[in-house]
């Protein structure tokens, strides 16, 4: 089992592209599409154009890169937040670039999360995975988990990750729990966002637990744990008065 280590979520944010199309009961209230909409970025529709971020973006995980080896402490890095980093209408080539850019940061460690782990499976079959790039999955619902779980599991990384976030239903995650490496779990956001039910949460905590898998609870979002929309900051980010932060770590560097 991985060591654990207690963390904040990550500590930067990495967007190569803007962009998506929905495709799960998770994509419905998807902030990046309304913050993009609102922001003329990209439209997140099927076969609508992808915008890759500038230049200059690419350039600051080099610097991350550096701090962190400077610091002699390893950095996280989430992204893409507005994307899916294996969304099919992506262009190869870009991700060949952003595959290159974690190649070259090893002193970050990469949450790479998406809903469409086919395609990461099939992008990986011929390629190594870094041991700096943590792919992971979206699970709102068991059907999404089931679905998705086996593609993730299938591919050769040091960390495999399931997000269940926005938790939209109880999840079963025993099966699947020896090859995964960190839950992360937390609610919804918005102006219309969905309550998650407490138990949801507990039953995460208590199957992480007894498989020894680390657990990060990252927020409530706009319900708060008796299920009354409060807004997020008020909602907060503690499960039974505790603050659940455990996280994976690398035992040696990448
Ligand atoms: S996969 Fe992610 S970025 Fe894409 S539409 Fe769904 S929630 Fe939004």
């Amino acid at each position: 089992m991985a060591e654990q280590t207690k963390i904040e979520w990550v500590d930067h944010t990495f967007n190569p592209w803007i962009g998506c199309t929905r495709v799960s009961p998770a994509c419905d209230n998807c902030y990046a599409a309304a913050m993009s909409h609102r922001r003329k970025w990209a439209r997140f529709e099927p076969r609508a154009p992808r915008r890759r971020t500038a230049p200059g973006n690419w350039q600051q995980p080099l610097r991350w890169n550096r701090k962190a080896e400077a610091a002699g402490r390893r950095a996280k890095v989430f992204g893409p937040s507005l994307a899916d980093p294996f969304d099919a209408e992506v262009s190869p080539e870009w991700r060949e670039d952003y595959l290159r850019l974690i190649k070259a940061t090893p002193n970050l460690d990469w949450i790479l999360l998406t809903k469409r782990p086919l395609v990461a499976r099939k992008f990986f079959a011929n390629r190594k995975v870094p041991d700096n790039l943590w792919p992971g999955i979206t699970a709102e619902n068991q059907a999404m988990l089931d679905l998705r779980a086996p593609h993730l599991l299938a591919i050769a990384a040091r960390v495999h990750v399931v997000s269940a976030e926005p938790l939209l239903e109880a999840l079963e995650l025993d099966r699947y729990l020896p090859g995964i490496d960190w839950v992360i779990a937390g609610g919804e956001s918005g102006p219309r966002a969905r309550p998650s039910n407490p138990d949801w949460f507990r039953s995460l905590r208590a199957q992480c637990a007894a498989a020894g898998v680390p657990m990060f609870f990252k927020q409530w979002g706009e319900h708060g744990q008796d299920m009354r929309k409060v807004g997020r900051r008020l909602a907060g980010k503690l499960l039974d008065g505790e603050a659940l932060r455990d996280a994976p770590v690398l035992s040696s560097r990448a």
